[in-house]
């Protein structure tokens, strides 16, 4: 798909919503959902969730498939985009949509605009899509057996964005100023200018590399290395300053492979300079080197932050799912083989549960979201 199809946020209902996110709830444990669970789930007052269904298959926000054991609904890309995009403009924080202006290895950008016409970045996270074994060797992201799973990969690298985007940009860092984020979608301010893989020639190259080394090191004295420190992550301003975008690898300077991380992106800037501009520097930080200022790596609790739970495993806790250690020799196959054995078969103690997850969920959906519960 790719494109936004934004017209479906005008003409649909907030039933619509409650039963689109009933479907997501009840992905949490099947990649399908039976049509009377969702009805179940989604517990509308007067009847009707069927043809709802029906509706919302035809916008192509579910789909309707056969599975081995049974058969349901399924929560479409562009479905999880409209919940994310729908509560965020219920939020008053977007409304109006404009150009797509990039395309990531694990993201879509597009250009968004407020109430006041303030044209603002949106950043929809789409992981685990394409290609389980791209992240099937990344313990982070060992999520349930589910291909389901994109969901909540997707939601969990964008809540890591966010909350250390807005680490960042508390300290002082230029990084965008982060808006507001919902499921897989962060909203941040668009930075005016391009990638530095745009830039054939800079005025002086030994001032900018001397401050993105700066900015290497003032990141590692607060505990944290960007982990994707290069040319396509780091951004030239108008006023030809870089700005940092692109956070969820982030890395703790505790992580076990800190000092691999911190080289590489040592290293990226170095071999680009050279590259581009035929720049060479003997001076460079090292791991080593840092006097530790602040533990940010704390506050976030960034992967491989010792003595904490660290963030990507509070995300999945609270999003109900297990980290599971696979074993490396399982196929993809046998992995969409393992999905749906089981009939959908919930006690009424569960299907209150998700009931009520739904109500919290569209509760939620309202209000900002707020990354203080996620720091300590
Ligand atoms: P990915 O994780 O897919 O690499 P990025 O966050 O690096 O995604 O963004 C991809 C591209 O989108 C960037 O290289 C940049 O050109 C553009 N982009 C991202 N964020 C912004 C922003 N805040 N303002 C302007 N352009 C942006
Ligand atoms: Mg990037």
């Amino acid at each position: 798909m790719g494109k936004l199809d934004v017209a479906i946020l005008r003409y649909l209902t907030g039933e619509d919503f409650r039963v689109l996110t009933a479907v997501e709830m009840g992905m949490k444990n099947h990649e399908l959902v039976p049509g009377s669970l969702v009805a179940s789930i989604a517990n509308l007052r007067h009847g009707g969730v069927h043809k709802l269904m029906k509706e919302l298959c035809k916008h192509r926000l579910l789909t309707y498939e056969r599975g081995k054991q049974y058969d349901g609904y399924r929560l479409t890309n562009a479905g999880y985009d409209y919940l994310a995009l729908k509560a965020l403009a219920n939020r008053k924080v977007i409304s109006s949509f404009g150009n797509q202006i990039g395309v990531g290895k694990e993201s879509n950008i597009y250009i968004v605009a407020d109430e006041d016409h303030n044209p603002l970045c949106l950043k929809l996270h789409r992981l685990g899509r394409t290609c389980f074994r791209n992240i099937k060797d990344k313990r982070d992201y060992h999520a349930h057996r589910n291909r389901a799973s994109w969901l909540y990969l997707s939601r969990i690298s964008a809540t890591k964005e966010f909350a250390y985007m807005k680490a960042l940009y508390d300290r002082g860092f230029p990084v965008p100023k982060p808006i507001d984020f919902n499921r897989h979608c962060v909203i941040m301010e668009l930075v005016r200018g391009g990638p530095l893989t745009h830039v054939t020639s800079v005025a002086d190259p030994e001032a900018l590399y001397d401050e993105l080394m700066n900015l290497i090191v003032r990141l590692g004295n607060c505990g944290v290395i960007h982990g994707d420190f290069n040319e396509f992550n780091i951004m030239i301003d108008e006023d030809n300053h870089p700005v940092i975008i692109d956070f969820p690898q982030m890395v703790s300077t505790s992580h076990p492979n800190a000092e691999v991380y911190f080289e590489r992106d040592v290293r990226c800037v170095r071999e680009f300079f050279k590259r581009r501009f035929g720049f060479e520097s003997s001076l460079y930080p090292a791991l080593r080197d840092l006097r530790r200022a602040e533990r940010l790596d704390a506050a976030v609790a960034c992967s491989g932050y010792r003595r904490a739970e660290d963030l990507d495993d509070r995300l999945m806790r609270e999003m109900g799912i297990g980290l599971e250690e696979s074993d490396d020799d399982e196929s993809d196959e046998e992995f969409a083989d393992a999905v749906d054995e089981r009939s959908p078969a919930y006690t009424d103690e569960e299907l209150a549960a998700l009931r009520q997850q739904v109500d919290i969920s569209i509760q939620n959906d309202k209000r900002n979201d707020v990354i203080d519960n996620l720091t300590t």
